[in-house]
């Protein structure tokens, strides 16, 4: 790894791997915790968001949790996570344009797209990135990192 690189990420490991599946008394918790009242749409589509996948569409929670819950919208599944957003629990992120996708809050980090097959991998940034507050006089609100390229899975099965 480069020194440059180092400067800026904490380790080279592109992350994409499903995360454990939190139980519905742990997801129950975290709305609480953040003010939500935790109606049954809600805990699925946070628990959905927590393990499965981690950067999902509404297009994609929808089609996933329909089946489950029938009478579920992609209208209810757009306000709730608004709302979530609202409350700190989830971010949204917007890579080149394309639809925004969802993921639980945590540490600020950049993500690679593949260009190939899609996927997105979350890279952990270094902290002196993310404490800086000002660039050369300008207010520095939020820092926001997207790398596109080819994944070494990709790369490999050329
Ligand atoms: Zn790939
Ligand atoms: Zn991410």
């Amino acid at each position: 790894m480069s020194v440059i690189i180092e400067k800026i990420f904490n380790n080279t490991q592109l992350v994409s791997e499903p995360k454990a599946i939190k139980s519905v008394s742990e997801i129950t918790k975290i709305l609480q915790d953040s003010g939500v009242s935790p109606s049954i749409q809600r805990i699925k589509i946070l628990q959905f968001i927590s393990t499965n996948e981690v950067h999902s569409s509404v297009e994609k929670i929808y089609h996933e949790l329909v089946t489950e819950i029938p009478t579920l919208s992609k209208t209810t599944v757009y306000n709730t996570l608004s709302l979530f957003i609202e409350k700190g629990i989830v971010n949204s992120l917007s890579i080149d344009n394309n639809e925004i996708l969802y993921e639980k809050s945590q540490k600020p980090h950049a993500h690679f797209l593949c260009e190939v097959c899609k996927s997105i991998f979350d890279l952990d940034l270094n902290d002196n990135l993310l404490a800086i507050k000002e660039i050369y006089g300008n207010k520095v609100k939020k820092v926001d990192i997207h790398i596109k390229g080819v994944c070494n899975k990709c790369l490999n099965n050329k």
